[in-house]
């Protein structure tokens, strides 16, 4: 058996351990004689994998109890709908928009209500983070909408956006669980888990209680509702389980590392070794404002595109996979989530250093 380094910016790479386990248990789970896979989703069994991995994420992100845990279905995407519906009581909504996903989001919101961009990155290819310490914030606004780590342009909010008394919604599929958040600075943060949790085919939401009503859009199709996924604990109809078992697989995991402040320490060094080489190198640059860089996905650039084929092509055959980046941006893209060891980015340095000298 041989793996590879995967830099993919999701579906991502999984902690080995978890996917060994879940090999493991994959024809008998447990002494029950079946996989995850075919059991009731109303079972004893089951009600322990869906109650145990709420009770881990709850106790990793340090999730206050005034707010609901939702696994759901239909990825980050489907949320795009689903807030607007759930929260646009004014019909109202601010939006920074510091990418592909947040436009998006600030898109499928324009559907259904007054959506405004009250800043955005968009002017230099979204390779910074626009200053949100006085935002036009609009006196009805339902909510304030951000997506906190920009998967495809490698930018992070480090400071949480003044968005003067309204809810904030963030949007954090690459960035969760990669370092400790204040959740009671959020009105609702979700993610789609197939970054940086499991595989893709759920979505968590995290949202304050009194968010979650019977006043939604006319018309919001009863799955979309968040009070009845609330209401039912995320078994309204059959929920995505076996997504759901390997994400407690992962939150285990994440608990035996030592929890969100390790992450974030391991993150830190990993994405250091990373960006000091981009900063003293001769051949590859990094294409983000240092002060907004992103632990999670570090794109980079020679300058010359054949030289960037190039490089990715030689990185493929020495072992380091999906390192291609965003048909939008061009160049490189290494994405370095919670479960690519220290050793790979060693490596992946050790290569790009040899790459330069052979390239010069
Ligand atoms: C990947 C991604 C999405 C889209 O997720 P889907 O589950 O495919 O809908 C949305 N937001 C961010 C930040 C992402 O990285």
């Amino acid at each position: 058996m041989a793996r590879v380094y995967n830099f993919s910016a999701g579906p991502a790479v999984l902690p080995e351990e978890v996917l060994k386990e879940a090999a493991e248990e994959m024809l008998d789970y447990q002494g029950c004689g079946m996989s995850v896979m075919e059991m009731s989703h109303r079972s004893k069994m089951f009600s322990d994998i869906i109650e145990t991995a709420e009770a881990d994420l709850r106790e990793l992100m340090n999730i206050p109890d005034n707010y609901k845990v939702l696994f759901l279905q239909g990825g980050a995407s489907q949320q795009f709908s689903a807030i607007p519906m759930n929260l646009m009581k004014n019909k109202v909504a601010d939006f920074v928009v510091t990418g592909q996903w947040a436009k998006k989001a600030y898109q499928e919101a324009s559907r259904y209500g007054k959506a405004n961009i009250v800043a955005s990155s968009e002017d230099k290819t979204f390779s910074y983070i626009p200053d949100c310490s006085d935002l036009p914030i609009s006196e009805d606004a339902d909510y304030v909408y951000v997506c906190y780590n920009n998967t495809i342009y490698g930018t992070k909010f480090w400071e949480k956006p003044d968005t003067k008394g309204k809810i904030l919604v963030a949007d954090m599929s690459s960035c969760i669980l990669s370092e400790p958040v204040n959740v009671e600075d959020f009105g609702v943060i979700y993610f789609g888990v197939q970054k940086n949790v499991g595989p893709a085919g759920v979505v968590v939401c995290i949202i304050r209680e009194d968010l979650i009503t019977d006043d939604v859009l006319p018309g919001t199709p009863t799955m979309l509702k968040w009070k009845t996924q609330a209401d039912a604990d995320s078994l309204y109809n059959t929920p995505p389980c076996y997504g759901i078992y390997i994400c407690g697989k992962v939150f285990k995991w994440l608990k035996k590392q030592g929890g969100l402040e390790a992450m974030k320490k391991r993150n830190e060094e990993k994405a250091k070794l990373l960006y000091d080489f981009l900063d003293e190198s001769a051949l590859f640059k990094g294409t983000v404002e240092k002060k907004d860089r992103s632990l999670m996905n570090v794109p980079f650039v020679t300058g010359d595109k054949d030289l960037d084929a190039k490089f990715v092509a030689e990185a493929k055959e020495a072992g380091f996979e999906n390192l291609k980046g965003h048909r939008t941006v061009g160049g490189m893209r290494a994405s370095i989530y919670n479960a690519m060891p220290k050793e790979g980015v060693e490596k992946l340095v050790a290569f790009m250093k040899k790459f330069e000298e052979e390239n010069k």
